[in-house]
């Protein structure tokens, strides 16, 4: 009897742990990139207004304080975010500050998550836009959501 109360008391433990926020913070910037490999226009140097969003997942909010029921400050995905704007992303050649020599979407996205990497907890995905019509979302290993937003 004592054995199965606890078995329950286990099982809603683990229940109210299996929620899950995923919050989203955008920046923009201006920045120049070419593409040498490619057989077409994008082999040209060439400017676009790129959106990013830093993804960011938690199980747990915070439970005091200024922070409270937040998994993480938005301003604080701001603060961590900031240098790589002001020193490699905005108003720069994407090819020389990223020292990419291809810098796609997909090679971006990848080098603002792993810059952000083991600083931002909670860390899940970096999503690029390099038009209107055309995004890429980077995460390490396997990701089973889709993040639709507009
Ligand atoms: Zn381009």
């Amino acid at each position: 009897m004592n054995e199965k109360k606890e078995e329950q008391s286990h099982t809603q433990r683990d229940e109210s742990k299996s929620e899950t926020w995923i919050i989203g913070k955008e920046f923009r910037f201006e920045a120049a990139h070419k593409l040498p490999n490619h057989d077409g226009k994008c082999a040209r140097l060439h400017g676009h207004s790129w959106r990013s969003v830093i993804y960011i997942t938690g199980n747990e909010l915070t439970k005091y304080g200024v922070k409270k029921d937040m998994i993480m400050d938005y301003g604080d995905i701001k603060k961590y975010m900031k240098p790589l704007l002001d020193n490699y992303l905005d108003h720069y050649y994407l090819n020389k500050t990223t020292g990419l020599a291809n810098p796609t979407s997909e090679a971006i996205a990848k080098w603002i998550y792993e810059q952000l990497e083991g600083k931002i907890p909670g860390l899940i995905a970096v999503r690029i836009d390099e038009t209107c019509t055309s995004q890429c979302i980077y995460s390490k290993g396997k990701i089973d959501f889709f993040i639709i937003q507009n």
